[in-house]
């Protein structure tokens, strides 16, 4: 990969942009440059949409049985695990994430192409009982067309993947569009779906900032469906561009995820799936588990276990297999993250741990942070920080813990910590997420679906529902 100049993959073609403009990609490690990619405009988009739709229309793909997709998605899976060292190493220099972390999540990708895989042939449609004796009628299921894939800065080949493989699966095309902030991991996994054998067109990449780029891709009236991830901000741009065109859409958005433990719970579990629940990727995850929902009986217990943990973190350079967190990806973020607590501790917030920028080392650093919250209401509480921050907050019985948990407007994870089967499933039941973790925190399964409620989004990736949200239903009449 030449850092100098990355390029963009387009027709089966790599390329820079049309204008020949480029913007600087930052390691968060260090705060410096470390590569130039291609800022693509409009027209570039065009170019990318124009050869997702000729691919999407054409024999070489059109014509594919779904099988022969499956084999190619499967061939897919096998370059990624034979060049996963590869891929973990750039994207964790791209966005700061800690190797070991990508190493992990790079391991498992090849699952969401194996699993996607075998589904190709197995998206099927439905005969009718109707009520009409003399009619037969019966559903089939077909491909949408062209798919946008936007992609956020946290874990750009996991949320590529689960977009990728099931919209290639169903036998639509794709255009991808990464964050601006960390490009380089997913043009690596361009290099692949080449080598793989893909007809040209089927699958694009296209680099730039999401108001100009993705907005433009976004816009594009030859898109059928947007898959998005990212943040509200962005998202509501972009229900807004899929609304000129009626492009379906999926939306995974953020969190404040309640991870609610009972002093019934396996306490040493619990606490080690609070500090991995909040701290893992410095805290910039959608599920991150920013609220602790700490019973009463066991709160200065808990917090005082949580400060030693926190306390003995290694930070440090994320290329060190030793190191326990890393860098913020951008410095935009880390100031986000610095103005949040600081606004915290002014509301009435008391510091446990952290609450500082570390400025011993180059590069974006937060120390791991833990406030103590009376109030409910406070922004740090109702807030995703998307930092290395938790907030903890006492209850006295399971029907506060409830009435807290669901005392957002997000509804993304939350984990259950109890020994208290009934409990659990009342829990599971009554809180409103959409993922539910008991006496775990982080699981994750190209099986198990993956989605929000409220200002979380809508629609739900992984799993065999989200291949049919790749296609569409036409309904057949024969009249006997
Ligand atoms: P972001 O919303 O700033 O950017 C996400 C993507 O959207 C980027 O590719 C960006 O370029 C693009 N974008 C921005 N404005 C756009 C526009 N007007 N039109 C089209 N595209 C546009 O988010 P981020 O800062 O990269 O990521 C952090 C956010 O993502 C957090 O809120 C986090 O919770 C969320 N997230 C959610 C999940 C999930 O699965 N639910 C996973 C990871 C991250």
């Amino acid at each position: 990969m030449n850092l100098d100049s990355l390029t963009m993959f387009i027709d089966g073609e790599w390329r820079g942009a049309r204008s020949g403009a480029t913007f600087d990609s930052y390691n968060p490690a260090t705060g410096e440059v470390w590569c130039h990619v291609p800022n693509a405009d409009e027209a570039d988009v065009n170019d990318a949409v124009q050869a997702a739709h000729r691919a999407f229309e054409g024999p070489e793909w059109a014509g594919l049985t779904a099988t022969a997709r499956g084999k190619l998605l499967y061939r897919l899976g096998q370059l990624i695990a034979d060049n996963a060292e590869t891929l973990a190493q750039l994207e964790s220099r791209d966005n700061g994430k800690l190797i070991r972390e990508t190493r992990g999540q790079v391991g498992y990708l090849p699952e969401f192409f194996y699993y996607n895989a075998g589904l190709a042939d197995k998206v099927v449609g439905e005969t009718l009982p109707l009520d009409k004796p003399d009619m037969f009628g019966a559903t089939v299921r077909v491909p949408l067309g062209v798919v946008a894939a936007i992609i956020p800065w946290n874990s750009p080949l996991y949320l590529t993947a689960i977009k990728l493989a099931p919209a290639l699966a169903a036998g639509n095309t794709i255009v991808i569009k990464p964050s601006e902030h960390a490009s380089a991991s997913l043009i690596e996994l361009m290099r692949l779906v080449e080598m793989a054998g893909f007809p040209e067109g089927v699958v694009n990449l296209v680099t730039g900032f999401g108001p100009s780029t993705g907005a433009a891709l976004t816009a594009h009236p030859l898109v059928r469906k947007i898959a998005f991830t990212g943040g509200a901000t962005a998202a509501r741009h972009v229900v807004r561009n899929s609304a000129e065109n009626f492009a379906k859409l999926s939306l995974e958005l953020g969190g404040k995820s309640p991870n609610i433990l009972f002093e019934d719970a396996d306490l040493e579990s619990a606490i080690n799936g609070v500090v991995a629940g909040v701290f893992a990727a410095s805290g910039q995850s959608c599920v991150a588990g920013s609220r602790l929902l700490v019973q009463r009986s066991i709160y200065d217990e808990v917090v005082q276990q949580l400060r030693d943990r926190a306390a003995s973190i290694r930070i440090g350079d994320p290329a060190e297999t030793n190191t326990e967190m890393g860098p913020i990806a951008t410095e935009a973020q880390l100031e986000t993250i610095d103005r949040m607590v600081t606004q915290a501790k002014t509301d009435g917030a008391k510091l446990i741990h952290g609450g500082e920028r570390i400025t011993d080392r180059a590069g974006w650093y937060y120390s791991p942070t833990i406030l103590a919250c009376d109030s409910h209401q406070m922004p740090i509480v109702q807030e995703e920080v998307f930092g290395p921050v938790v907030a903890v907050i006492p209850f006295d019985d399971e029907a506060e813990a409830l009435r807290l948990a669901n005392d957002t407007e997000f509804g993304l994870a939350a984990g259950i910590w109890t020994q208290n089967v009934g409990r659990a499933h009342r829990l599971a039941r009554d809180v409103r997420s959409g993922i539910l973790w008991v006496n775990t925190y982080r699981a994750v399964s190209a099986m198990a679906p993956i989605g929000g409620f409220g200002a979380s989004g809508y629609g739900r990736e992984c799993g065999i529902d989200a291949v049919r949200d790749y296609t569409d239903l036409k309904t057949l009449w024969i009249n006997l």
